[in-house]
């Protein structure tokens, strides 16, 4: 089915994975833990407690760095018998350090595309994580001046779609959501009637990951690069 975009009035785009790169840094961080707590336990192990443990502290924490960082020294002192060396936490705390002070890669297309959408479109930026760091991105990627908002968001749902765009007064029709999670950039707004297109990056967490049966039935346009929109909106 043809999916007409002449009612799109503004676009919102996710950041991590869509604008620059950032999955790729967690990927590096879990073989550095793996690394690190390999006197203790398998590859395989760390990485399925670190998930448990990065789940079970999402409602208290929210998403981004310094929550991933609390949760690698949580999944350390279990999988220690809490016999921990001070020099190890250490450790961890770096890595997460280093991945907050990582320089801000741009994918590709990306200053093209926001530049030609932004004569003709409002764009949006919304993300969700930390504050602090999603500013500090942003201020690095240099992209700032294209967007006539930025909104930092704790979760991507349904409701903080709809509040958005209420805020805002944009119409869910006139609104399309451009961005690499299924789960957090794409269903939410086929579900309350707006826009999106997904363009998928080589990683995804597995929280972002969705089924089959939740994609099954829903209007939305899947492209291999980001310049691919400049073609569906032209
Ligand atoms: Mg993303």
């Amino acid at each position: 089915m043809e999916i007409d975009y002449k009612h799109i009035k503004v676009i919102g785009f996710d950041a991590d994975d869509t604008l620059w790169v950032n999955e790729t840094y967690f990927r590096e961080a879990e073989l550095e833990i793996q690394q690190l707590l390999s006197v203790y336990e398998t590859p395989n192990k760390i990485d399925q407690e670190l998930y448990r443990v990065e789940i079970d502290n999402l409602p208290i924490y929210g998403y981004g760095i310094k929550a991933f960082t609390l949760s690698m020294v949580e999944v350390a002192l279990e999988l220690s018998n809490y016999n921990l060396p001070n020099k190890t936490i250490e450790a961890i705390l770096n890595i997460g350090k280093a991945m907050l002070e990582k320089p801000v890669e741009l994918l590709d297309g990306v200053e093209e595309v926001l530049k030609k959408l932004s004569g003709k479109y409002r764009l949006i930026l919304a993300t969700k994580g930390d504050l602090l760091d999603q500013e500090r991105k942003l201020a690095k990627s240099g992209l700032t001046d294209y967007f006539h908002h930025i909104e930092v968001l704790s979760d991507k749902k349904e409701s903080n779609y709809s509040k958005l765009l209420n805020h805002l007064d944009i119409k869910p029709s006139e609104f399309l959501m451009v961005g690499n999670s299924l789960k957090s950039d794409v269903l939410p707004l086929v579900n309350i009637k707006s826009n999106a297109i997904h363009v998928p990056f080589h990683t995804t967490w597995a929280h972002e990951q969705v089924t089959e049966k939740e994609t099954n039935g829903k209007t939305y346009k899947t492209v291999s690069g980001l310049k691919e929109i400049l073609m569906l909106l032209n």
